[in-house]
């Protein structure tokens, strides 16, 4: 890995720059809510793009008949301060007994699905010290979050 100080926006925005190429992204609305002046994080930013990617290719698959993909970054302060990254869609969401089952390695519900995508974004986000979490609702849509340690730099 190659950490560097990472603007989260500018890798959100490139991210989906390239996802937008890919041509299951026709009959998808993209929405960016992206919040101003966060923190930079220090992170592998090739490997986080390849997290958003993963997120962002699976929002569309779960909206074949289109939809809308919100991606949104926020910050927010706990007993730490983290950098959040929402992926979110209106797909056909999770039911919760295949919920507990997604980030395991090889687990897909798709003909031609590895079933890779989740265990490796998980994997990342662990290494980088944060975590990734998925809520959903059945026939409506899919939020995942990765929450990253921002850096409070204090002089
Ligand atoms: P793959 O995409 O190859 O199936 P993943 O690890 O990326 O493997 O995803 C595992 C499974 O999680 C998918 O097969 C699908 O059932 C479910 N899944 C992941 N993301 C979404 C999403 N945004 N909406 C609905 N289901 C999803
Ligand atoms: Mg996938």
């Amino acid at each position: 890995p190659e950490p560097a100080f990472t603007d989260i926006n500018s890798t959100i925005r490139k991210t989906l720059k390239f996802a937008s190429q890919h041509r299951g992204s026709k009959n998808i609305e993209k929405k960016l809510e992206l919040q101003e002046d966060l923190p930079p994080v220090y992170v592998d930013p090739k490997q986080i793009q390849q997290v958003l990617l993963n997120l962002i290719l699976n929002a569309m698959q779960a909206m074949h008949d289109g939809g809308t993909l919100t991606i949104r970054s926020a910050f927010e302060k706990k007993e730490q301060d983290w950098v959040l990254i929402m992926v979110k869609d209106t797909g056909q969401g999770i039911p919760a007994q295949i919920l507990e089952k997604i980030f395991t390695p090889f687990f897909t519900t798709k003909a031609q699905g590895t079933g890779l995508g989740l265990a490796i974004c998980h994997k990342l986000v662990s290494q980088h010290n944060g975590t990734l979490t998925v809520s959903s609702e059945d026939g409506k849509g899919t939020e995942f979050i990765v929450s990253l340690p921002a850096l409070s730099l204090q002089f």
